[in-house]
């Protein structure tokens, strides 16, 4: 079994107060690590160390704070086949997923914001004989990083490359879930020779370990993603402080199925949508809606694909569903699925736990679901499940799947499937949504905006969005 520490001024280290947390493998309930149960103290300590680091990190030509960040995406790509099978222990992910999607995203995010740093400009403002404005983008000092585990080093590398390469120095606190990449990414970052202090890290629960990162007075910023419950706590417990905050957080995304929509490219596309990573992504669609005359065969031919879906063991490279989360994530997976039954909601397939043979014959494996009939006030159509759990609506109009996709408190991705140019302009527009795609499903280009409305978030990452978030703009006039 492993032993993970909290990594602080370049050094491991366990929580002061000596306590600890269990890791558990979810696919086959075994404890993997042992992981800090860090407090106050231990969050105090990393944020000085943060603090300390700043001056010269931030001080350094931004070609210096680039090229480390290159060598740690190289260290990233060199060790991707351990890196994702940390990451596949522990979230219960297919380990073929975990190095196809989050190691090569993990790598990509850092190389794209030390190479975006290098087309970065800040903006002038000429007056004339009056004289000249520039503006100045300062980093903040140490800033809070708090990320989720569905996808760990995925999302923990998204905020973590512009924060470092506009100098800022950091303070990451990993999901107590999912601890094992970011602690690995510690040791990388000694090898890549970021400095002591410039990337430090605390593991713990979030109510303890989490809060006191983001009420500690030294935190310049805030960059969250996970829950909206979370989210909310964070922006009150900052809100005092006035200190920036972007909050990436929970989403119960619709894809829209016209009756245009090409058959086999929408059942590939919804098939991805609504079960990648176990339904586990914040982007997955969970909602289909289809339109009333398309829909039997369509989902007569969904049902026949999620059927083929193959659950089971992460470290089989055939399977392509692994683990939820946790025992405690399935059964709420499962309690809703028994909500279902009891609103009059037909199960089409799956709609209960699996147990595959072997060493995973104790993991956290729920069967691909979908649910037909439900009535349209049913929470399943519109709590967060975050699994794999889609269900079935029909519309007879445009205006009707526009009324049904808004109508929830979430906005953060939305997909349209249909072959009308001029539908797909027009319902895109009317979306309620941070991001839509059509006739495709989780297409990232790292330089658009990224982020949702409504209880989905607030402010964008991605491209110049997250440098701008990390970096003050300071206007400097000089007299003509
Ligand atoms: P969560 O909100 O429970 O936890 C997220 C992180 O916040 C963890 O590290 C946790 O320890 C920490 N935390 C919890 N309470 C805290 C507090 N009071 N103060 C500070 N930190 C605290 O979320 P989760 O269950 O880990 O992740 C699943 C959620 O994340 C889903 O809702 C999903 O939609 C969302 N998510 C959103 C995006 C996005 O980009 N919008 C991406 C991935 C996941």
């Amino acid at each position: 079994m492993r032993t993970v520490g909290n990594f602080i001024a370049g050094r491991t280290q366990p929580a002061l107060e000596g306590g600890s947390l269990e890791n558990l493998n979810p696919a086959t309930g075994e404890c993997i690590a042992r992981i800090p149960d860090s407090g106050p103290a231990d969050v105090d300590q990393a944020v000085a160390a943060a603090r300390e680091a700043f001056p010269d990190w931030s001080a350094r030509p931004v070609a210096d704070r680039m090229e480390r960040l290159e060598r740690l995406a190289g260290l990233i790509q060199a060790n991707a086949e351990e890196l994702a099978a940390l990451e596949s222990e522990d979230t219960g992910k297919p380990r073929r997923l975990a190095r196809e999607i989050d190691m090569q995203r993990a790598e990509a995010n850092l190389r794209f914001f030390a190479r975006a740093m290098s087309q970065w400009s800040s903006a002038g403002h000429d007056m004339g004989p009056t004289g000249f404005n520039y503006t100045r983008r300062e980093p903040l000092g140490p800033v809070a990083l708090i990320t989720p585990w569905n996808l760990p080093l995925y999302l923990l590398t998204w905020k973590l490359g512009p924060a470092l390469v506009t100098g800022n120095t950091v303070v990451a606190k990993p999901s107590e879930l999912t601890p094992l990449t970011a602690d690995a990414l510690a040791r990388l970052a000694n090898e890549a020779g970021l400095p002591a202090g410039v990337f430090n890290l605390v593991h713990g629960l979030g109510a303890r370990c989490g809060q006191a990162l983001v009420d500690h007075p030294d935190i310049k910023a805030v960059s969250f993603t996970g829950g909206t419950v979370t989210g909310r706590r964070i922006a009150q417990s900052t809100a005092p402080r006035l200190i920036k905050l972007s909050l990436e957080l929970g989403g119960k995304n619709p894809a829209l199925v016209f009756d245009d929509a090409d058959l086999d490219r929408t059942v590939a596309g919804l098939l991805r949508a609504g079960f990648t990573n176990q339904g586990q992504v914040c982007l997955c669609s969970s909602r289909f809606l289809i339109h009333e005359s398309i829909y039997e065969p369509l989902v007569e031919r969904l049902v026949e694909a999620v059927k083929g879906l193959k659950v089971g063991d992460p470290e089989d490279e055939d399977n392509t569903q692994g683990a939820l989360i946790s025992a405690a994530h399935r059964d709420k997976v499962l309690g809703y699925i028994d909500q279902a039954r009891q609103d009059g909601g037909r199960i089409l397939c799956g709609g209960e736990a699996t147990r595959p043979t072997g060493r995973c014959q104790d993991g956290a494996f729920v069967l691909p679901t979908l649910i037909a009939d439900l009535p349209p006030e049913s929470r399943l159509h519109r709590e967060e499940i975050f699994g794999p759990v889609v269900t079935l609506q029909r519309f007879s109009s445009e205006e009707e799947a526009i009324a049904l996709a808004n109508d929830v408190d979430y906005g953060l991705a939305a997909t349209v499937w249909t072959e009308g140019l001029s539908r797909a302009h027009r319902v895109a527009g009317r979306l309620q949504s941070g991001i839509v795609w059509v006739n495709n499903w989780l297409v990232r280009d790292l330089r658009t905006p990224f982020g949702g409305v409504k209880a989905s978030g607030l402010g964008r990452e991605g491209g110049h969005w997250s440098l701008e978030f990390f970096t003050e703009p300071k206007n400097v006039f000089i007299n003509g």
